[in-house]
């Protein structure tokens, strides 16, 4: 040991006896210990550079691969949009081929919808019975509302007016007769109104309600021969001719009215027995196939359908 090594000793003294420590040896124990454990954490600090250096390389070819897959799903994408453009092209050409063809043929949407129409209302009358004809031609208007008349003088529709000389919509159909010819009712109904005056020009008037939503309409008459309120069967005397409100001479303006709407009365004073079909080729306003089914429903033979009191008085 030098001169130079400066020595520091403990004496520790308990009942056992004394024990000296060398105060070099301490520092080169603690110096060892630092040593070893500087190494250790440069081991360590160098390993986890090397292991996040790694990382970082993988996350980096993570992200060029994701860069990668995302260009492709990019142009992926632009593909499919310029496939659809080219589809919905295709398609609207397509389009315009059928829409032209329509042209040439004939067949616009228009008068597509009316084939529709047509086809819903196309009737099959063959399998309306006889009982059946005879109940619709009770109820429904048909026929002349005069035993004998001139001539049609008006039709229904728009025309310019005898006294007014304006263009308006003539509502009814005029029929040129005598003044005091009967008037008959065109089907049973129940009398809405009969009154003699003005009436907006009707004159002396007689409207009668009918069953499934027709009305008539009797004016410019002379006499009346029904009130409201009255019951009439088809064929009854309801009036006489005559000239009154606005008119030019005797005639009788008949009027039918479907939902309150006037229709052409034209088909209906035709229609009879004889030309039964008539009605549905000519007059297609009306939902006549509802109307039939209808019909068909109300005259089904069921006792179970008729009131209690109906049955009784029956036995
Ligand atoms: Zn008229």
């Amino acid at each position: 040991m030098s001169l130079l090594q400066k020595r520091l000793v403990f004496m520790i003294t308990d009942k056992n006896g004394s024990r000296h420590f060398n105060v070099t040896m301490l520092f080169k124990q603690i110096f060892l210990y630092a040593l070893v454990g500087i190494f250790a954490l440069i081991v360590f600090v160098i390993s986890a550079i090397f292991v996040m250096k790694s990382e970082i390389k993988n996350i980096a070819k993570k992200h060029d691969l994701l860069a990668m897959e995302f260009k492709k799903t990019q142009k992926t994408n632009a593909f499919l949009n310029d496939e659809i453009t080219a589809r919905l092209d295709a398609i609207s050409v397509v389009g315009d081929k059928v829409d032209n063809l329509e042209d040439i043929i004939g067949i616009s949407k228009e008068n597509e919808e009316r084939i529709e129409e047509s086809l819903i209302n196309r009737i099959d009358t063959s399998a309306i019975t006889g009982a059946q004809k005879a109940f619709i031609m009770k109820f429904i208007p048909n026929g002349y509302p005069l035993e004998r008349y001139y001539r049609i003088s008006a039709l229904f529709g728009n025309r310019m007016h005898p006294i007014l000389h304006i263009i308006h919509r003539h509502t009814g159909i005029d029929l040129s007769t005598p003044a005091n010819t009967p008037v008959y009712a065109t089907a049973d109904g129940v009398i809405d109104y009969a009154a003699t005056g003005w009436n907006g020009g009707y004159g002396n008037l007689v409207k009668i309600s009918h069953a499934f939503g027709f009305k008539t309409y009797y004016a410019h008459l002379n006499t009346l021969a029904v009130s409201p309120g009255q019951f009439v069967k088809k064929g009854q005397i309801i009036a006489y001719s005559g000239s009154s409100g606005v008119s030019t001479g005797p005639h009788l303006h008949y009027e039918i009215r479907f939902l309150n709407n006037p229709i052409n009365p034209l088909y209906f004073i035709r229609w009879n027995m004889k030309n039964f079909d008539i009605i549905f080729e000519k007059e297609r306003t009306l939902k006549w196939q509802s109307l039939l089914m209808l019909i068909n429903t109300l005259m089904l033979p069921s006792k179970e359908d008729q009131p209690p009191s109906f049955r009784k008085e029956q036995k």
